[in-house]
């Protein structure tokens, strides 16, 4: 294979993370990259996520086969703008990182067209609450989606050659079309953020009225706000790049509590049965707990009794899988099924873990 200068502008937790994949089936590829900020840009080079870096983004874009704007919508708008004006190779692919894709398509097929290049939206769909080039992961994208938007831009080749580029990312490849992808991140991501904030904002209002709330927030609680931690920044960008399908959401949602509200005002007990009981039904169907994807992980619960070094000993039987997070439930035990709580990043280490746990310990484990 031959040579190839890939440049990367951003290189926060997105853009660092796709340069370290890059690096893991293309170590003889030339990593360039941007940062407007000198720290995550010294991070960077220091790590080597980037073998060169700079702070004007027209420096290296002539030498680039391949240029990935990992930086925020609006700014990713701005990039397309501006590589219109530079001298860039000729058949250069141009892709972004961005989370939302329609407004992205639309400003690369208005600056970019006529011009000798290649042009595909991507979504890498998956993330977390760290940010900057210290928080860049190579294993981030494994068994995530990543989605390519074809544009007028795309050719045939296109979307073959950035998945060769990206094989290292390990990440499950799809095509859709922008305005889709758009509708239907609204759904499955953007109005639950809405939510979440909004639940956090009301519990932490009553909260000054009523002392206990804090205390007895628990399991359910905490599933369901989790998310409301996220970067304001990012998901302030994400809802006005997509206003209209977002505001359907919503509104689409308060008739569903309106109606809700009424089942419970007529004291219904019938259809609020029935009410739970298809929420239930839906969300087993879904398998969303046992699909790699967007913020998903997979998760054991172990019994462990209160005594000195038994986490240490777990963590020890878990060396060398890929852990991603693990949580001590030591409060409010509602709804909880063990107290040593441990994620992964894939299906087959949850599965591992359950063996060695089981294998060598006699403590409860529940895979969940
Ligand atoms: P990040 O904060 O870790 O990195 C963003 C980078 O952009 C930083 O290096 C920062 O220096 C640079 N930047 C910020 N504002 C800039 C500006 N005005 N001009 C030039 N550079 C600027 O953020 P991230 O999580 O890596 O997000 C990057 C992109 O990836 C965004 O478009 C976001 O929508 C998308 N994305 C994020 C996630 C996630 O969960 N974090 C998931 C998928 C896609």
């Amino acid at each position: 294979m031959t040579q190839k200068n890939i440049y990367i502008a951003g290189l926060g937790l997105i853009g660092g993370s796709i340069a370290l994949g890059i690096r893991r089936a293309h170590p003889d590829y030339h990593i360039l990259g941007y940062n407007r900020s000198d720290l995550s840009r010294n991070v960077a080079l220091e790590r080597g996520i980037v073998d060169k870096a700079t702070d004007n983004f027209a420096e290296f874009a002539g030498l680039a086969d391949v240029i990935i704007l990992a930086v925020p919508i609006k700014q990713t708008i701005d990039f397309l703008q501006q590589l219109a004006e530079l001298d860039l190779k000729e058949n250069v692919i141009i892709t972004d990182a961005g989370s939302t894709k329609l407004e992205i398509v639309q400003a690369a097929e208005k600056f970019l067209s006529g011009k000798p290049v290649q042009f595909v939206g991507s979504h890498p769909m998956a993330g977390s609450h760290k940010s900057g080039a210290i928080a860049a992961d190579a294993t981030l994208f494994e068994n995530a989606y990543y989605i390519f938007t074809p544009t007028s831009l795309t050719k045939e080749t296109t979307i073959s050659e950035l998945r060769d580029l990206l094989a290292g990312l390990k990440a499950k490849y799809i095509e859709i079309d922008a305005k889709e992808h758009d509708q239907v991140t609204s759904q499955i991501s953007h109005f639950p953020h809405i939510l979440a904030s909004a639940l956090m904002e009301q519990a932490a209002d009553y909260a000054d009225q009523h002392d206990l709330t804090n205390r007895f927030a628990a399991g359910g609680f905490r599933d369901m706000t989790r998310i409301a931690e996220s970067e304001p920044g990012m998901w302030t960008s994400i809802l006005l790049t997509n206003p209209t399908a977002v505001l359907e959401r919503i509104e689409d949602f308060k008739r569903r509590l309106d109606k809700v509200a009424e089942l419970i005002s007529q004291r219904k007990e019938e259809d609020i049965w029935e009410f739970f009981d298809l929420g239930r039904q839906k969300r087993k169907e879904m398998k969303i707990h046992k699909r790699g994807g967007v913020d998903s992980s997979f998760n054991i619960f172990v019994d462990v009794p209160d005594e000195e070094d038994v986490i240490l000993h777990i963590l020890e039987l878990l060396r060398g899988t890929s852990l991603v997070n693990v949580h001590i439930n030591e409060e409010n035990r509602e709804d909880i099924n063990g107290i040593l709580q441990i994620s992964f990043k894939n299906q087959k280490d949850q599965q591992h873990a359950e063996k060695v746990i089981t294998e060598n310990t006699n403590y409860k484990v529940i895979i969940a």
